[in-house]
């Protein structure tokens, strides 16, 4: 039997393209700044940092993937609680 298709669950990040970096704010204002001040150090920090939008894995979810995460949160992750608890008390009766 074939399996139901899933629509699209992501998509590129459209903040940062899906490089998951974007470039650094400090530098963006350094290279403002320099226009008027040409002798202006060059920032003491990374020239990229990590998207804050997809936290670096340049995906973002889509609606779907949205509505997705909402039902794993709502039924998975208390599914794998209970599985954990069940080997806590597991644990706990073996001492
Ligand atoms: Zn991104």
């Amino acid at each position: 039997m074939e399996q139901p298709k899933l629509p699209d669950l992501e998509t590129i990040c459209p903040h940062c393209g899906g490089s998951g970096y974007v470039t650094n704010p400090v530098w963006i204002e350094w290279l403002k700044k320099r226009k008027q001040n040409p002798d202006l150090p060059m920032p003491d920090e990374d020239e990229e940092v990590k998207c804050g939008e997809c936290d670096g894995i340049g995906m973002v979810p889509t609606e779907a993937g949205k509505a997705l995460l909402d039902f794993l949160y709502m039924y998975f992750i208390p599914a794998v609680e209970r599985k954990n608890e069940g080997k806590a008390r597991f644990y706990e009766n073996q001492r």
